[in-house]
């Protein structure tokens, strides 16, 4: 087998010479391979070739990389006009339309061109591999080597074995990755691999928050942003182009045979609908015309501390462990009721809790729930929400409290998880069915979404710092809100919390 080769020393052919398959040919040349780049569209091999000797001249320029390396690696890569020209290849990598018909009709014609122990690695972001492989006379040599965009700077690759997929070739592409700088995980063939996949309720959570208009896009955005995503959710939308995201989400839909946990966004399909694809467009979510001012949030200078007798906190939590050492330092004392059934502050008139997934008003009149924020720091944006029988002094009380503790207090509907928790659960439940139907294991999770998406945090990292049993709250509260299939909780997820259970 050609994976026996030393690595240097393969050939590999590069079919589709986008921006994927250039950046793809760029990665292995850089490591020594020998590579073909080879594109049906006339001339374009040369063009990515030429795009490429001007995006290397402006590294050395920078002096991020040496001339004489960036001759070499340009040397290593040969454009070729067939693919009989390549046919001593040991293995070729596609990146081609992601179309399956164009994709099988490819390996089918490359059987009778390569040797049969040449390796088929493809960059589908959705096609699965094992239907790509259905066919071919040597289906086994088909994997999934799924790069993330821009390749050169993207850490991750997914390893994705389809039914077929030999396990020495899947292991000896994940070797082949790491030797090429990446990060590889291996990954089973099924609808969205292990990023595309995890990532959906990111986008599907925020499009039903703002369909059911709990809050604005910029709250969405700041209070994501505040737990280390780099970009909003509605940024981000905006940066992919809805067109994009919504097919991505549509197919992953489709390939669940309509599951409602994957239901694409109403919102999102007016927004394609209507062309408003995002920055590529001029508007998506957010204004980008010339002319248009982008949303701020409302920032509240902090305020004192509230005159209060009779404060106590609630719960052994590190927030709240911080909030005693801030009110330690203004001079209020406090009881600390660390057995207490909820996270948060209570005075005579007020009882402020971090939400466990229900709504306010479902857990009385003088009560506020503020969200999850991962972190012991304040001055950040934080989702709050006064119960519907709250009064306006109660209300007052709330925000007053969490704006002299520091955070930017932004009040949002009062509905089921507010935004933070809402998000986070979805992401660690969409993960823990992962793991449990074997797509992915537990740290190969955490990371592609950390290094595929640049995510702040693995959602196994974020149910560490949480609790299974939390998170189960949070998503039967959604569940017995919305009923249907899209909270239903992950059996993984179960079993966590019932093994986290004290022995009887
Ligand atoms: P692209 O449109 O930039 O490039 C595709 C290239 O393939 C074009 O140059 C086209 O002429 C060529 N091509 C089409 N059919 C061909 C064929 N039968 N034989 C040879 N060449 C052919 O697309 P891209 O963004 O580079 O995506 C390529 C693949 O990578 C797709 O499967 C896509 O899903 C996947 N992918 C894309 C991204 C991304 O962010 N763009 C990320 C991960 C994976």
């Amino acid at each position: 087998m050609s994976g026996q080769l030393p690595v240097q020393k393969r050939i590999v052919l590069v079919v589709g010479a986008g921006i994927m398959g250039t950046g793809i040919a760029q990665v292995a040349a850089q490591t020594g391979h020998s590579v073909w780049l080879f594109d049906t569209r006339e001339g374009a091999a040369q063009g990515a070739l030429e795009k490429l000797r001007n995006s290397l001249a402006s590294l050395v320029t920078k002096g991020k990389m040496t001339d004489l390396d960036a001759q070499a690696l340009l040397a290593n890569i040969v454009p070729v006009a067939r693919l009989q020209d390549a046919a001593s290849s040991s293995l070729v990598i596609e990146a081609i339309v992601e179309q399956a018909q164009a994709k099988r009709a490819l390996w089918q014609q490359l059987e009778d061109i390569v040797g049969a122990d040449c390796v088929f690695a493809s960059n589908t972001s959705s096609i699965s591999i094992t239907a790509m492989a259905q066919g071919l006379r040597h289906p086994e040599r088909l994997v999934g080597m799924h790069f993330f965009n821009p390749v050169p700077l993207m850490k991750l690759v997914e390893v994705v074995s389809g039914l077929h997929t030999a396990p020495h070739i899947a292991a000896d592409i994940f070797t082949l990755a790491q030797t090429w700088g990446k990060v590889a995980v291996h990954a089973r063939s099924t609808p969205g691999f292990i990023v595309n996949r995890i990532a959906r309720p990111y986008y599907a959570e925020t499009l039903a928050l703002l369909q059911e208009q709990c809050t604005s896009p910029v709250v969405v955005d700041a209070c994501l942003k505040a737990i280390g995503f780099r970009m909003g959710p509605c940024e981000l939308m905006d940066l992919i182009g809805h067109d994009t995201n919504f097919a991505v989400t549509e197919s992953v839909y489709q390939a669940n045979f309509f599951d409602k946990r994957y239901m694409p966004s109403l919102l999102q399909r007016e927004l394609v609908d209507g062309g408003l694809l995002g920055r590529k467009s001029g508007r998506g979510i957010y204004d980008y015309a010339g002319s248009a001012i982008k949303p701020q949030l409302v920032a509240t200078p902090n305020a004192n501390f509230p005159v209060a007798k009779g404060v106590q906190l609630h719960g052994s939590d590190p927030r709240i462990d911080a909030w005693a050492s801030r009110l330690t330092t203004a001079g209020i004392s406090f009881i600390h009721q660390r057995n207490s059934d909820w996270i948060g502050l209570s005075t005579p008139t007020l009882q402020l809790r971090q939400t466990d997934g229900r709504t306010a008003s479902s857990l009385g009149a003088n009560v506020a729930v503020f969200d999850m924020a991962f972190t012991t720091e304040g001055s950040h944006a934080l989702a709050w929400a006064p119960s519907a029988r709250a009064s306006s002094a109660c209300a007052a009380e709330a925000q007053a409290w969490l704006s002299a503790l520091a955070y930017q207090p932004q009040q949002v509907a009062d509905q089921c998880a507010l935004i933070v928790a809402r998000t986070v659960a979805m992401l660690i439940n969409e993960a823990a069915d992962a793991v449990q139907q074997g797509v992915c294991t537990v740290e190969g999770a955490n990371q592609a979404m950390k290094l595929g998406v640049n995510y702040p945090a693995g959602p196994f990292d974020w149910l560490a710092a949480w609790s299974a049993q939390g998170v189960i709250q949070v998503l039967e509260a959604l569940d017995a809100q919305y009923r249907g299939e899209r909270y239903r909780v992950s059996p993984w997820l179960r079993q966590q919390a019932y093994a986290a259970m004290d022995e009887v």
